[in-house]
């Protein structure tokens, strides 16, 4: 967990030595990803095995996070937990990659070293909804005004997103 990961990856030559790369990244190091999220606070953990089937380098991973959207209904934070398995083929053509597999999805890779950051936070950013949305009614929760407004904001005390967080974290330990 505490392991250095590097930044600049040589996917080639990483399938050979078939290692495996596991830490966490912190999400400010994600820049794009930054600006997505309400809070930048925590980190993405990640693993990332790279090894070779047949001829083919391969590198498959998972990359797991809770990060804090915003709700596109009712712009209140919204707890987004990722656990995102990919499987990446090491190629160094378009036409390399046009004789993958269909279980990986094509890495070009033309000798010069890559970014892990980036490859990390472009799957982060593919898995991501464009409207990210609470899966209730939040705005008729909001938007309910006086009366029963009481009763409503006790309802959303139960559904308060930070216990929700908490019980994500213990049972992901
Ligand atoms: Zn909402």
């Amino acid at each position: 967990m505490s392991d250095k990961l590097p930044d600049l990856i040589d996917p080639l030559l990483l399938a050979e030595r078939h290692s495996v790369l596991s830490g966490a990244i912190k999400i400010t190091a994600l820049e794009r990803l930054s600006d997505l999220v309400a809070e930048c606070d925590g980190f993405v953990e990640i693993e990332v095995a790279f090894t070779k089937e047949g001829k083919q380098p391969v590198a498959s991973g998972t990359i797991k996070t809770e990060l804090m959207l915003e709700c596109q209904s009712c712009l209140q934070p919204l707890p987004w937990p990722l656990d995102i398995g990919f499987k990446l083929g090491v190629v160094a053509s378009m036409a390399e990659a046009d004789r993958l597999k269909i279980d990986c999805e094509p890495l070009l890779f033309n000798g010069e070293k890559i970014s892990l950051n980036a490859l990390i936070e472009d799957e982060i950013l593919l898995a991501l909804p464009d409207y990210p949305k609470h899966g209730y009614d939040c705005i008729g929760h909001s938007s309910s005004g006086s009366g029963n407004f009481e009763t409503k904001t006790n309802h959303a005390k139960a559904e308060n997103p930070f216990s929700v967080l908490a019980k994500l974290k213990k049972t992901g330990d």
